[in-house]
C-alpha cells in the first residue's frame, strides 16, 4: 500500500510568502528546469523534484535536502521554465526556511527574515555601542585630532564584537549539527567512509575558484561579482587578524612596533580589500537589475544582506576618507560602521550570509555520502 502523504499546507503558504510566490501553482513538472540546470546531478537531479515536493508541503524533507544548497541561484532554469515559474527564487526561498528553522535562537531568524524586524536588530547594536560611548564618557573626549579610539577605545570595541562572534559561532555550531543529523534523516544516506576530512579538503578548492559559478549562463557576470565581494571579505579578516596579533601579540611598541612604516602593507590591503568589496557589492546589485525579468528579482533576505554589505563597506571606506579630511562627522560615520559590522557578524547565522556555512556543509555532506564525487 503506498505511503499517506501529508502536506505541511502552512509550510506551503510560508514558502510562498518567503519568495516562491506563485510559483508552486504554475509548475507542471515538465522538467527542463533538471535539463538545463548545469550544476545538478544525473542521478535525482533538482530543482524539478523540490518543485513537487513544495507543492505537496514536505517540510521536513526540504529543509534538509542538500540539493537545495548545491543550487547556486544562477537562475537559468527560471529563464527556461516554459510555465513562468520561479525555480532559483523557490529554492532560494526554501533555503531561508531552512537557515530559519536551524539556526537558534529562532527569534532571530523571524526577525531578519521580515521587514518588521529590521529595526529591532539595528537596535541591539546601536544601544550597546551608545551605551559604552555613554557608560564611558567618551563624547567629552572628542576634542583635538580625530582618532576613533577616543569615540570607542580598543579593549570595548573588542569586547563588543568577540561577544558577537561568540554568539554567531555558537549559533551556528548548533544549526550544523541539526542540519547535518537531518540531511542523514531525509536522504537516508550514511557514509561509509568514516572521517569528512577527504570531502573538506575536496570542497575548500572548489569554493575558493567558485567552480560551480562558472557555468551559470544567465547571469554569468555573477562569477566575476561573488568573487570580488569574496576576497574583498578574505582581505578584511587578514587585515584583522593582523591587527590583532599586532595589538596583543607583537604589541605596538619593541622591536616589532606598530611603526607608520610597518602600518602600511597592512592598510594597503585593507583599502584594496575594502575597494573589492564595494566593486563586487555593486556589481552584485547591477547584475540583479539587469537579469531582474529573465532571472526574477531576489527577495526581501536577499537584498537585506546586500545592502548591509555595501553599508558596512561605505561607512568603512567614508569614516576613513573622512577622518583624513578631519571633519568630526568621521565619528558619527564611525559610529555606524561599527553599527553594520556588529549587524553583519552577529545576525550571520540567521541571514543570507549563512549560506557560506550551510552550503560548505551540504557540499561537504553531499561528498561525504556518495551523492556527489570528491
Ligand atoms: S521547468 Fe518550470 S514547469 Fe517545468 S518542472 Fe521546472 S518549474 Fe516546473
Ligand atoms: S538556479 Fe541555477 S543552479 Fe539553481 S537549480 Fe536553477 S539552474 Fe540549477
Amino acid at each position: 500500500m503506498g505511503k499517506m502523504i501529508q502536506p505541511d499546507l502552512d509550510f506551503v503558504k510560508e514558502l510562498t510568502a518567503a519568495g516562491g510566490g506563485d510559483s508552486l501553482k504554475k509548475c507542471f513538472q515538465c522538467a527542463t528546469c533538471s535539463v538545463v540546470c548545469n550544476v545538478t546531478h544525473s542521478d535525482k537531479p533538482f530543482p524539478r523534484k523540490e518543485m513537487i515536493w513544495a507543492q505537496w508541503g514536505l517540510k521536513d524533507k526540504l529543509i534538509a535536502d542538500p540539493d537545495i544548497w548545491l543550487c547556486h541561484q544562477c537562475s537559468d532554469c527560471t529563464a527556461h521554465c516554459p510555465r513562468g515559474a520561479k525555480p532559483g527564487e523557490v529554492l532560494g526561498a526554501i533555503r531561508k526556511l531552512s537557515i530559519h528553522t536551524f539556526s537558534k535562537p529562532t527569534l532571530f531568524g523571524k526577525l531578519a527574515g521580515s521587514p518588521a524586524g529590521l529595526l529591532p536588530l539595528l537596535l541591539i547594536p546601536v544601544f550597546i555601542i551608545g551605551a559604552v560611548i555613554l557608560g564611558l564618557g567618551r563624547l567629552h573626549h572628542l576634542e583635538g585630532p580625530i582618532v576613533f579610539e577616543k569615540l570607542v577605545p580598543i579593549p570595548a570595541v573588542d569586547a563588543i564584537f568577540i561577544s558577537a562572534a561568540l554568539f554567531a559561532v555558537l549559533s551556528f555550531w548548533g544549526g550544523i549539527k541539526g542540519f547535518w543529523t537531518a540531511m542523514h534523516k531525509a536522504t537516508g544516506l550514511e557514509s561509509t567512509k568514516g572521517s569528512p576530512v577527504p570531502a573538506v579538503m575536496s570542497v575548500i578548492p572548489e569554493i575558493i575558484g567558485h567552480k560551480r559559478f562558472d557555468k551559470c549562463d544567465v547571469q554569468s557576470g555573477r562569477t566575476s561579482a561573488h568573487k570580488f565581494v569574496f576576497w574583498g571579505f578574505a582581505g578584511l579578516a587578514v587585515t584583522t587578524t593582523w591587527a590583532v596579533i599586532y595589538l596583543y601579540g607583537l604589541g605596538w611598541e619593541g622591536p616589532y612596533s606598530f611603526s607608520i612604516a610597518s602600518q602600511f602593507p597592512l592598510k594597503l590591503l585593507a583599502l584594496v580589500s575594502m575597494l573589492s568589496l564595494l566593486y563586487g557589492i555593486w556589481k552584485v546589485i547591477s547584475n540583479r537589475n539587469h537579469t531582474e525579468e529573465k532571472a526574477g528579482k531576489g527577495t526581501y533576505f536577499d537584498w537585506t544582506f546586500i545592502y548591509l554589505v555595501l553599508l558596512v563597506g561605505l561607512t568603512g571606506a567614508l569614516s576613513w576618507g573622512v577622518r583624513l579630511l578631519g571633519l568630526p562627522s568621521a565619528y558619527f560615520i564611525y559610529f555606524f560602521h561599527l553599527v553594520f559590522v556588529f549587524c553583519l557578524f552577529a545576525y550571520a547565522p540567521f541571514s543570507k550570509m549563512a549560506h557560506m556555512v550551510y552550503r560548505t556543509t551540504a557540499m561537504v555532506f553531499s561528498r561525504h555520502v556518495g551523492l556527489e564525487e570528491e
